[in-house]
This record gives structure tokens, C-alpha cells and sequence, in this order.
């Protein structure tokens, strides 16, 4: 499957076989959510923090130049998008060095996703992985036979998450899980150690607090607890873990008490791990479905790039007048009846305008969480070999590679 798709990261930690595995990864995403590319993924072993901004940008034009000279960038071959480290200035970076090597090129800015709406961009990409997460979760919770397979009761309201990492993907979970769906964020997990409010913690506020001080502690109003690893064994509804790798290992798992996690970053739980926590009858949304709302959105704003055109351009003005035809009809016959019906009028607002871009990201995004999330859980419940929702979501992908092997005649 070409182009192939998948995030560029930078860590201290990054080499040759983990960049492998998530790419490896990223084939088995992509093929969940049905968006037609490969996986891919970057690595460069630096830490962004020790860098400046010029410097940083130095770093990336040259690390772009030496893929775009290969076709290793390129909007039928390879479309990078962020990871750990990287964010919309990088994707802005790379669009326009590869701009600058391909004047001619008329689909120039679909080679990377992530781009700053303003630099071809699409509304809705920063925050798209966190919502994913938090449509994955609205999900699962519409589900009481899954509710209970994780022996839980009940909707998201009230329930205590735990979240490792407020980063991008983490922070945009908890702020939206607890701002609109009524969660409790008792505990965030940083680099720096854990804070830990039974009441909740909010999350705006916290991460302003690390904006200033880089690191949670001193936070007010919490207890800081200096090991924060030991956090992720604390007593909660859900896990959250939106940091990095490898994190819930053979030397852990058996005290996670979650009986709940869904992996908001990529590989979170070891294998070992994964037999551990299965034994316990822990309940796990796996990584290729829990954040794959950030390749999907990826996929619209690459999609929009190739379109050359706005979404909604078309039949934004069509819609709007249907629904107004529809709306005067309805005031028509209630008063040619006297029926004396009124529209309210923030209904008559809502009905009649169109929506936006960000309105059709998310109600793409979100229609994409619930349609994969549905194709997992039948296999997980229709066959009894099937023992989890990881098993079931490889299944599933592999399944619709298959399928696009077969539509090509291979
Ligand atoms: N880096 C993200 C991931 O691991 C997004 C990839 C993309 O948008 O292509 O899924």
C-alpha cells in the first residue's frame, strides 16, 4: 500500500527496531480505520529540548532533503505526519523544503500531514489522537455488554482516570474526557513525578503550570508523589498511558488495578505484560484502534491537499437551503393551520448553517472511532478464540489488507 503513513519522532531513545515495530504498527492502523495507505515511521535520536529554534529547524530541512531526494517524502510515497517530539512547526518545516525542491509539483502539500491549518493544514489534526481517544471511550461506554467485560457499570461520568503523560495526545484526552464527558482525572504522570487529586485535577491548569515550570512539581492543590511510575498502579476506572513504550511491563503489570486502559500511545504494554493483565481479566483497547484518530484526521487533511479544495466548498450553500426550505415549509403550515408552532430559535440557528471544517473532522473522526470499534467487538464476541480486543483488532485489519490485496487481483 502506498503511500505509506506514520509519524516522525524525537527521542534520546529512538533506534532502528523500535522505528521497525511502529511502522509495522502503523500498517496494522491504517488498514483499521480503512485509510488507504501503508505504515511508515521516523526516528531522530535527539532531544528537542537541548536544541534552538533555528537550530531545530536546521535539523529537519536537512533530515527532509536527504528523504525528499529519495522519494522517501513525497505525496504518493511517503507522507509523514507528528510524533513524540514533533508537532505543526516541524510539519510546516518539512512542507516547504519540500516545496523548495519541487517547484512544479501541484500536490506538493499532501507529502506530510500535521501542517498548521494556515500552511495547508486541516482544523482539528492537533487535537485529533486525544479525541479519538475520547470517542473510542464514548463508545465502548454506549456498550454495556463491554462495560461489563471490564467489570465495570454505568457511563464515563463520574469515572476516576489515571493518565501517564500530558503531551499532546494525553493532554487533549484528559481535558476533553473530563471537561465534557464528566470524568475525574485523579492522577497526571509526568517525567518529573505524579500529581494525585482524589477530587480531580484540571487539566488546563496543570499543563499551564508545566508550560512555566517544566515538570508538575509544585503544582498546588495536590499531592506529588516522586516516583511516578508507582502512579500507574493506583486505584482507578481507566488507565490512560499517552506517554511512550513499554511502560506496563512483567515487572509491574500484575499490580496495575485498572480495569480499564486504553493505549493512547503506541505499544504502552509489553507482551509479557499484555498475558499478565489478560489473566487478570483486565480489560485492554489497544493501541492500532485507541490512537489512530491522529492518522485518520491526517488522512482528511491529505485528502483535502490532493482535493485542491475546501471541504464543504461544494454543498455547503446547497444544504443550507434545503434546510431553510424546510424550515419556512414548517412555519407555513403552522400558521396557514393556526397551529401557532414556534421554532426555537436556537434550533433554527443550529439547523441552518452548514457546517464547518472542523464540524466534518469530527464527525469523520468520530463515525471512523465508532465503525472500527463495531468491527472489533463482533469478532471479539462472535468467536471464542478470539480472547481480546488486540487479537480481534489484527484481525480485523488484516482482514481488510486482504481485501485490498484481493480488489487489486494480487
Ligand atoms: N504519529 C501518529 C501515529 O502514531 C500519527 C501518524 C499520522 O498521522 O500519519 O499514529
Amino acid at each position: 500500500m502506498e503511500p505509506v503513513k506514520g509519524g516522525i519522532r524525537y527521542a534520546l531513545s529512538v533506534h532502528q527496531d523500535e522505528v521497525e515495530a511502529l511502522a509495522a504498527l502503523m500498517t496494522y492502523k491504517c488498514a483499521l480505520v480503512e485509510t488507504p495507505f501503508g505504515g511508515s515511521k521516523g526516528g531522530l535520536c535527539i532531544d528537542p529540548r537541548q536544541w534552538d529554534e533555528h537550530e531545530l529547524e536546521q535539523i529537519i530541512r536537512r533530515f527532509a532533503y536527504e528523504l525528499i531526494k529519495r522519494d522517501l517524502i513525497h505525496p504518493a510515497q511517503n507522507v509523514p505526519a507528528p510524533d513524540m517530539g514533533t508537532g505543526e512547526r516541524e510539519m510546516a518545516w518539512i512542507a516547504d523544503q519540500y516545496a523548495r525542491m519541487n517547484t512544479t509539483d501541484i500536490n506538493a502539500k499532501a507529502c506530510v500531514t500535521g501542517k498548521p491549518p494556515h500552511a495547508g493544514g486541516i482544523q482539528g489534526r492537533v487535537e485529533a489522537t486525544g479525541r479519538g481517544v475520547q470517542f473510542a471511550l464514548r463508545e465502548f461506554f454506549r456498550l454495556p455488554e463491554d462495560i461489563a467485560k471490564a467489570n465495570l457499570s454505568g457511563g464515563l461520568e463520574g469515572k476516576r482516570i489515571v493518565v501517564q503523560g500530558l503531551g499532546n495526545v494525553g493532554y487533549h484526552a484528559a481535558k476533553f474526557l473530563s471537561e465534557e464527558d464528566g470524568a475525574i482525572i485523579t492522577a497526571i504522570i509526568e517525567r518529573d513525578g505524579a500529581l494525585v487529586k482524589d477530587t480531580g485535577l484540571a487539566v488546563e491548569d496543570v499543563r499551564q503550570w508545566i508550560a512555566k515550570h517544566g515538570g508538575v512539581r509544585g503544582f498546588p492543590e495536590a499531592e506529588f508523589v516522586e516516583d511516578g511510575a508507582s502512579v500507574l498502579e493506583k486505584t482507578c476506572d481507566i488507565l490512560i498511558p499517552a506517554a511512550m513504550e513499554g511502560v506496563i511491563h512483567r515487572g509491574n503489570a500484575a499490580r496495575i488495578s485498572a480495569p480499564l486502559i486504553i493505549e493512547a500511545a503506541n505499544g504502552p504494554i509489553t507482551f509479557g505484560a499484555d498475558e499478565i493483565l489478560r489473566e487478570k481479566g483486565c480489560v485492554i483497547i489497544p493501541d492500532l484502534y485507541a490512537n489512530a484518530g491522529g492518522v485518520t484526521v491526517s488522512y482528511f487533511e491529505w485528502v483535502k491537499n490532493l482535493s485542491h479544495i475546501r471541504f464543504g466548498r461544494m454543498q455547503r450553500r446547497a444544504e443550507e437551503s434545503r434546510s431553510r426550505l424546510l424550515v419556512e415549509e414548517l412555519e407555513r403550515l403552522s400558521a396557514d393551520r393556526g397551529l401557532g408552532w414556534t421554532l426555537a430559535a436556537d434550533f433554527k440557528e443550529k439547523f441552518l448553517t452548514g457546517s464547518d471544517e472542523l464540524a466534518l473532522v469530527r464527525s469523520g473522526l468520530d463515525d471512523t472511532m465508532r465503525t472500527a470499534y463495531q468491527a472489533m467487538r463482533e469478532v471479539w464476541h462472535s468467536r471464542p478464540e478470539v480472547g481480546d480486543l488486540r487479537v480481534a483488532a489484527y484481525i480485523v485489519a488484516i482482514d481488510r489488507v486482504a481485501q485490498t490485496y484481493r480488489s487489486k487481483g494480487l
